[in-house]
Formats: C-alpha cells, sequence, structure tokens
C-alpha cells in the first residue's frame, strides 16, 4: 500500500454518505458502502436506463451493508427495479451480495465467465481438496500447523461474507461493447489483480469504471494463491497497462475504493515506480535465502491479523514468481518442506 496521489486530482472532496448518492455522469450515481475491513469502504455505481436500473458492484453481506442497499432502492432508486446487475470480479467485497439482488429483482448477472467461476469455488466452504491444498501450500511457505488453521479458518470468515454466488451467468468478454445507463461501454479485461477483472470505458463520456484495477491510493493486491502456485500475476498486471494506452489522459476513472480522479496515466506510472522498487526489495532481500513467510515479514513489518498475512503471503509471491520468470531469483525445498528462494542477482 503506498499514498502516491500528489500529482492526482479529485473533483470529489469526500465520498456520500451511508445510502446517499452523488451524480458523477448525468444518470450515474456513485454510492460508498461500508466494509468490516482494514479496507473500511467499497464504492458501487449506479446507472439509470430507460426502464429500471444497472448496479455495479454489490458489497459483501453485512446488516450494515443490507441497511445501505434499503435505503438506496427506496430513495435514489425510487423503488425502480435492479433489472442488471454487473459484478467487475469475484472479490467478496464486490460478488457478495450478488445471490441477494439477483434473486431480489430477478436482474441479469453480468460478469466474466472466470471471475464467476473463481467466487463459486472461492466463496463455498465445501470445494473437495481446496482446504487441503491451502493448508500445503502454507506449510510450504514457512507457516507451523497452527498458523496454517487459523489462515484457513480466516479464510471462511470471507466465505461467510457472500451470498450465494448467482447459477447462470451472462458472459461478457474483453472488447465488447456493452449498453447500460443509456450508453455504450467497451469492456477492458485484465489479469492481475484478479484473472478477467472487468472495466469498462465509455468512449462518448470519457469515463472509466475501474473496479480495483487503478485505485488512487493504494495499490490493488496482487497476490499469488494456492490455486495457481506458479502464476505470474505481477507480470499480468504490468502488461495490462497497455490495454489502457489509446484512453485519454482527461478521462475521469470510477475507482472501487477511494475518491474518482484524474491523471490515469500519471497513477499507471506510479504503480508502475511502486512495484519496479519492491521488486529491487525482493532481490536484495533475497540475497539471504529464506521462505516467503520470513520475507513477508520483512517486506510488511506493520501487518497483522491473518488475513493481512495471507495477503501479504500472497503479494510477496508475486514479486517472487516474476523474478523466477524473469530468472533472477530460484527455488529450491529444505530438508523441512520449506520453499527456500535466493537471488541471483
Ligand atoms: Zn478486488
Amino acid at each position: 500500500m503506498s499514498a502516491l496521489s500528489d500529482e492526482l486530482r479529485f473533483p470529489y472532496d469526500k465520498a456520500p454518505g451511508p445510502g446517499e448518492v452523488k451524480e458523477v455522469v448525468e444518470g450515474l450515481y456513485w454510492a460508498c458502502l461500508p466494509l468490516p475491513f482494514r479496507l473500511n469502504h467499497v464504492n458501487v455505481w449506479l446507472l439509470k436506463n430507460e426502464d429500471g436500473w444497472t448496479v455495479i458492484d454489490t458489497g459483501c453481506v453485512t446488516k450494515s451493508i443490507k441497511e445501505c442497499w434499503e435505503k438506496l432502492f427506496a430513495a435514489p432508486m425510487r423503488g425502480e427495479p435492479v433489472k442488471t446487475l454487473i459484478t467487475t470480479h469475484g472479490h467478496v467485497d464486490h460478488i457478495g451480495l450478488a445471490g441477494w439482488m439477483v434473486d431480489r429483482f430477478g436482474a441479469e448477472f453480468v460478469g466474466t465467465f472466470g471471475e464467476w467461476v473463481w467466487a463459486r469455488l472461492s466463496h463455498s466452504r465445501d470445494v473437495p481438496g481446496s482446504n487441503d491444498e491451502h493448508h500445503r501450500f502454507l506449510l510450504g511457505h514457512g507457516f507451523d500447523e497452527a498458523g496454517a488453521d487459523l489462515m484457513l479458518t480466516s479464510r471462511h470468515r470471507f466465505m461467510d461474507m457472500s451470498s450465494t454466488i448467482p447459477g447462470a451467468i451472462t458472459e461478457i468478454r474483453d472488447g465488447e461493447i456493452v449498453r447500460f445507463g443509456q450508453r455504450d461501454w467497451r469492456v477492458i479485461v485484465t489479469r492481475g489483480h484478479a484473472f478477467e477483472h472487468a472495466s469498462f470505458y465509455c468512449e462518448k463520456d470519457n469515463v472509466l469504471i475501474a473496479g480495483d484495477h487503478l485505485l488512487p491510493r493504494i495499490t490493488p493486491v496482487i497476490a499469488v494463491y494456492e490455486m495457481l502456485p506458479h502464476a505470474d500475476p505481477l507480470g499480468d498486471y504490468l502488461n495490462s497497462f497497455a490495454q489502457f494506452a489509446s484512453i485519454p489522459d482527461d478521462v475521469l476513472v470510477l475507482p472501487s475504493h477511494g475518491r474518482p480522479y484524474y491523471g490515469m496515466h500519471t497513477r499507471i506510472r506510479q504503480l508502475q515506480d511502486h512495484h519496479t522498487d519492491r521488486l529491487d526489495a525482493t532481490i536484495s532481500h533475497l540475497r539471504t535465502p529464506q521462505h516467503a513467510l520470513s520475507l513477508s515479514k520483512t517486506m510488511f513489518p506493520h501487518i497483522d491479523g491473518p488475513e493481512n498475512i495471507g495477503f501479504a503471503l500472497g503479494e510477496v509471491l508475486a514479486h517472487i514468481n516474476y523474478l523466477i520468470h524473469d530468472g533472477v531469483v530460484g527455488a529450491a525445498s529444505d530438508d523441512r518442506g520449506h520453499i527456500i528462494y535466493e537471488s541471483f542477482a
């Protein structure tokens, strides 16, 4: 996480209060929901159609988020139905109330296939083999049995913040034009923060609904998970910036966390610089061979609590795997079954 927003411009001083909205473009409303995490809010977008509403992202299952939605449904949305629910990606703060909302309104559920499948796998407790694989992954990276058990319990807390993910989806793909909120949007599907994260760009109004991919004040979590232990999400993330190259710099970016901002290309450069610094630090620390948990505690000295340590481990592994793909870091097992990483640079 880094505060690198000096050169960005924020047209709004503060977020709308619970159950309130701000109209950021004609017919496109910003609402902000409280999250029970260190990251304490998520933005959602409400778009007025000729007939009912399109909602982008939902928040997760908590009493206060549902109370917010009741206020939003009643007042700004005037009791008119949600016709379409779109999720940018499958993380629980974005998709967690999808089943609840789709059931309530009979809404069409729209998103990418990869995120829908990922969410159905990741927000269920009883997927065969998944707990065992996660446990094995944690032990290999330096956790003891008790620490690994705590991590699994903590993940179950996240799973309980999701309503049932809808059983069918209308799939969207990269490059498609979709129409909602009485304007056309180009779908931009990226990897890195998630497997098939969708952003939406409206060329006519020069607005980008950016999800978690281009956040203004924090760097999106770029992490390796046990399902794909050899993945290179950081390489995917850095490569994804080319997909935004043709968008004008005066685009209004609507992120899922933080305030809407101008300065997308500046922000992309800041994110590139941040990861370059973290890669350099990773190389430097791995001149002393060690496992990933040990490096996580060095790279994130102030982090605590199982979910935050889980994110730190995933982030550290993302930087390690990038360097392994680059041939700068190597991995070997020690006699305790830990994966030990060492840099050659
Ligand atoms: Zn996310």
